[in-house]
């Protein structure tokens, strides 16, 4: 698994920790980023960085 600590805006892989879908996010989000199928909050925005509330699988560039 990649290592999350590059400073550079990426998208990611993440898994709903709640329900198990798989979609893909902005981890540079302006602002929430909601599960597509249980609208759990996935991406929190925080001071230009974005806060990761889901399990990463994969960095994408
Ligand atoms: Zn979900």
């Amino acid at each position: 698994m990649a290592s999350y600590n590059n400073p550079k805006s990426n998208f990611l892989k993440v898994k709903c920790i709640d329900c198990g879908n798989e979609q893909i996010i902005f981890d540079h989000a302006a602002s929430n980023v909601q599960c597509i199928i249980c609208s759990k909050t996935l991406v929190k925005p925080k001071g230009g960085k974005s806060e990761i509330v889901a399990q990463i699988i994969e960095v994408l560039d």
